[in-house]
C-alpha cells in the first residue's frame, strides 16, 4: 500500500490507472478504523480494481465544544489494518493540504441537513458536504463506498451526487456490529466499562421499534416508544428517536416501504447514532 499525503502526488499516481481502464472505488474515512471501515474497504476491493481509502479528520465537520482536537488518532494501527485488506493507496493529508486557506465556497445540502443530527450539529453536514465532495474531485473514483452507520450522511451524499450529476456510484455497505449489537464506531473508545455495557441499548430500542412497525403501529407510536424505552436507563441521555423517510429524512406517518428508523443518545459523555432501515 502507498501512503499520499498530497493532493498532487494522489492525482499522477491514480490518472495513469484511469486512462489504463482500472476502475477506483474510494473509502473516506476519519481513521481509528475498525470492522465497519474495514468492511468498507473489503467492498471496495471485491468491486475495484484500485482501492483508495483517505484517513481525515475533517475539522469543518466538528462543531465548536465537539471533539476534533480529542478525536481518536492511530495511524500505525490504520496502516496495518489497510494493508491486511489490501488496499492500494492510503491517502492521508494535513488539515492545510486540504484547506490551504479558509473557503468562502460553501457546499450544502439544507433540506437533508437540518433534523435529526442537523438539530444538534447544526454545521456538520456543510462540512461534510464540502469535504466529500473535495475528496471525491481529488480522487474521482468510479464508486465511493459510505456506512449505512451514518444513515442520514449516506441521504445527504446521494442527494449530493444526484444533484451536481457525479457520475460516481454509491455503495452503501450494512452496519458492522460487536455481538450485543453495539455499532461499531470510533467514538467506543470513549465509553467506560459501565457506559460500554448499557451502549447496546440504542440496537435493542432499535429492534424493539423495528418490531412495532412491522405489527402495524405508525411512525409516531414507535417513535414514542422508542424514547420511552431509552429513557428508563439512567446511564442513557436522549438526544432524538426518529422515525423518518431514508431519502427524504422527512418524518414517517404511515410506515410502508422504506423507513429508517434513527436514534441519537449520550452514553455517558459520548454521543453514539445508530439506524436500522426496514422494507414494510
Ligand atoms: P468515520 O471514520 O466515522 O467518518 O466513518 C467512515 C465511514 O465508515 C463512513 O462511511 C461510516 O458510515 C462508515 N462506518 C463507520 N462505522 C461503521 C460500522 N459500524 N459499520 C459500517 N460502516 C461504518
Amino acid at each position: 500500500m502507498q501512503v499520499v499525503t498530497t493532493i498532487a502526488e494522489l492525482r499522477a499516481q491514480l490518472a495513469p490507472l484511469r486512462q489504463s481502464g482500472r476502475t477506483i472505488g474510494f473509502v473516506p474515512t476519519m481513521g481509528y478504523l475498525h470492522r465497519g471501515h474495514e468492511a468498507l474497504v473489503r467492498a471496495a476491493r471485491q468491486e475495484c480494481d484500485v482501492v483508495v481509502v483517505s484517513i481525515f479528520v475533517n475539522p469543518l465537520q466538528f462543531g465548536p465544544t465537539e471533539d476534533f482536537e480529542s478525536y481518536p488518532r492511530d495511524s500505525e494501527h490504520d496502516r496495518a489494518i489497510l494493508s491486511a485488506a489490501r488496499a492500494d493507496f492510503l491517502f492521508q493529508p494535513a488539515v492545510e493540504e486540504i484547506y490551504p486557506r479558509p473557503l468562502v465556497t460553501e457546499v450544502a445540502v439544507p433540506e437533508l441537513s437540518h433534523s435529526l443530527e442537523g438539530r444538534t450539529r447544526p454545521t456538520h453536514f456543510k462540512g461534510v458536504a464540502t469535504v466529500v465532495l473535495k475528496l471525491l474531485h481529488i480522487v474521482w473514483p468510479d464508486r465511493a463506498y459510505f456506512g449505512q452507520k451514518d444513515g442520514q450522511q449516506v441521504a445527504v451524499v446521494r442527494r449530493l451526487l444526484s444533484d451536481l450529476d457525479l457520475p460516481i456510484e454509491l455503495r452503501v455497505v450494512p452496519t458492522v456490529r460487536e455481538d450485543d449489537g453495539l455499532a461499531l464506531s470510533s467514538r467506543n473508545v470513549y465509553l467506560s466499562p459501565d457506559e460500554r455495557q448499557v451502549a447496546p441499548l440504542l440496537h435493542k430500542v432499535l429492534v424493539r421499534g423495528r418490531e412495532a412497525a412491522q405489527a402495524g403501529s405508525d411512525g409516531p407510536t414507535v417513535q414514542a416508544a422508542m424514547e420511552a424505552l431509552l429513557r428508563q436507563e439512567p446511564l442513557v441521555r436522549l438526544d432524538y428517536a426518529a422515525v423518518v423517510d431514508p431519502d427524504s429524512m422527512q418524518p414517517k406517518h404511515e410506515l410502508t416501504g422504506r423507513v429508517m428508523l434513527a436514534i441519537a443518545a449520550y452514553v455517558g459523555k459520548t454521543r453514539l447514532i445508530d439506524n436500522l432501515v426496514l422494507d414494510l
